[in-house]
């Protein structure tokens, strides 16, 4: 039993997702587990239409939302011919679902409704697929994952009830693979006892793959992605990137600790706890060799660089020159768990102390209003994190020339900075 992990620029046009069918062909006798993402940019779409809604602009919400649906439906209607009727009854359930929520006023906080609209992203692009597939005579199951992936309400950032979720994928998924050998469903959502969605984290379909993989102990589970392989960096940022095809989970936990986007930060445990190879390959090229992930060491590793923009500094002192001690880092980290902060960078001085975070305006905003009751707080936007790891000092040079260092932490093996 394998997982395949198809993200969402592997399903952005027609062509692409007629790729997919072409790559599950050569796979056709195994049995496996396929979770297929929003397609291209469509999540982004999605939370646009949250944003409005919560604004109380409920005309711009419908119309950016209808936007979303008629490229879907444009989409399986180039796709389908005797699977077009159902897949538009599918999608149109689904719409509607949407719809009405979007009807109404805003009562609750913003992140429940993020995770009701965003969800539908997924949900949109399985059910397209699904029907494409089977249409070409590739036949597979298609599943609501949030009949099977109980999660807690920390909309936004659910955590998995992993209990509840293994019992329902033994009993639902093992049997279903007698009657067909591909399972296709969504990542990156579930449900809460009470039936509302939820939703991992942005880029959480990796990590529902690997939750898939470590309970029902897959041989593998494979990312298609639309690069060659994990990269030192990324290309967009740096064009002269270079590919490493084979790395340790322990490497890739640190790359995704420090915000590089090749893996869920949260996926590589329950990969690691059943020592289940991850291996990332090229949906465009399928013959090129990709990057095996694993527990044995690897050296030799060029430096891996990642570069996080839009971050914020925030320094936070004490009035009477008095220490930053415990008790008031311990009050912060404090705020942190209960604002869901999680700062990217943090710095203990005598009398200040130094966070970054991601520019999350409402977060920071109730982050500094209760840390002001005992600090003063000071802000400063528009900076960038950039972490290297297997540093030398050339490359050091070269990443910083003409900036500004506003703040440095190193170890042998890694070096943060804060550039302005
Ligand atoms: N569609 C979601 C996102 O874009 C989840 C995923 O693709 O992993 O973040
Ligand atoms: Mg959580």
């Amino acid at each position: 039993m394998k997982v395949f992990k198809f993200g969402g620029a592997s399903v952005n046009s027609v062509e692409r997702i007629q790729n997919v069918a072409h790559i599950l062909k050569h796979w056709e006798k195994e049995k496996i587990v396929v979770i297929i993402s929003a397609m291209g940019k469509t999540t982004n779409a999605l939370e646009k239409v949250v944003d409005a809604f919560f604004a109380g602009q409920k005309e711009e919400a419908l119309g950016l939302f209808e936007q979303v649906k008629q490229q879907h439906l444009t989409t399986a209607k180039y796709l389908l011919v005797t699977h077009y009727l159902a897949c538009e009854a599918q999608l149109k359930d689904f719409f509607t679902e949407v719809e009405w929520l979007l009807h109404d006023k805003p009562v609750r906080e913003y992140d429940y409704y993020y995770d009701q609209v965003v969800c539908a992203g997924e949900l949109f692009s399985t059910a397209i697929v699904s029907a494409y597939l089977n249409e070409a005579g590739i036949k597979n199951k298609w599943l609501d994952v949030r009949d099977i992936f109980r999660t807690d309400d920390d909309f936004r950032d659910a955590e998995i009830d992993w209990e509840y979720t293994s019992s329902k994928v033994h009993s639902s998924i093992v049997p279903l693979f007698a009657e067909t050998n591909i399972l296709l469903t969504q990542g990156f959502i579930g449900a809460t006892d009470e039936n509302e969605s939820t939703t991992l984290g942005r880029e959480g379909s990796d990590y529902t793959a690997a939750v898939f993989a470590n309970m029902l102990d897959a041989e593998s589970q494979t990312i298609w992605k639309d690069v060659e392989s994990v990269m030192n960096a990324d290309p967009k940022q740096f064009p002269e990137a270079v590919a490493i095809h084979e790395l340790n989970y322990n490497e890739v936990i640190e790359m995704a600790y420090y915000g590089a986007q090749v893996i869920h930060p949260k996926t590589i445990k329950p990969l690691q706890n059943k020592g289940i190879p991850l291996i990332v390959k090229c949906f465009l090229d399928a013959s090129l060799p990709g990057t095996i992930i694993h527990n044995k060491p690897v050296h030799h590793l060029p430096p891996i660089i990642v570069l996080k923009e839009k971050q914020v500094l925030i320094e936070m002192s004490s009035r009477d020159f008095s220490f930053v001690g415990e008790h008031h880092v311990g009050h912060l980290y404090n705020l942190f768990e209960k604002l869901h902060i999680k700062p990217n960078l943090t710095q203990n001085g005598a009398i200040s102390f130094l966070c970054v975070l991601d520019d999350r305006a409402d977060k920071i905003e109730k982050l500094a209003l209760e840390a002001s009751v005992f600090l003063d707080v000071q802000v400063k936007k528009d900076l960038s994190l950039l972490t290297v790891r297997h540093y030398t000092k050339e490359v050091f040079e070269k990443l910083t020339e003409g900036k500004t260092v506003l703040l440095r932490q190193q170890t042998p093996e890694t070096i943060q900075l804060l550039l302005q």
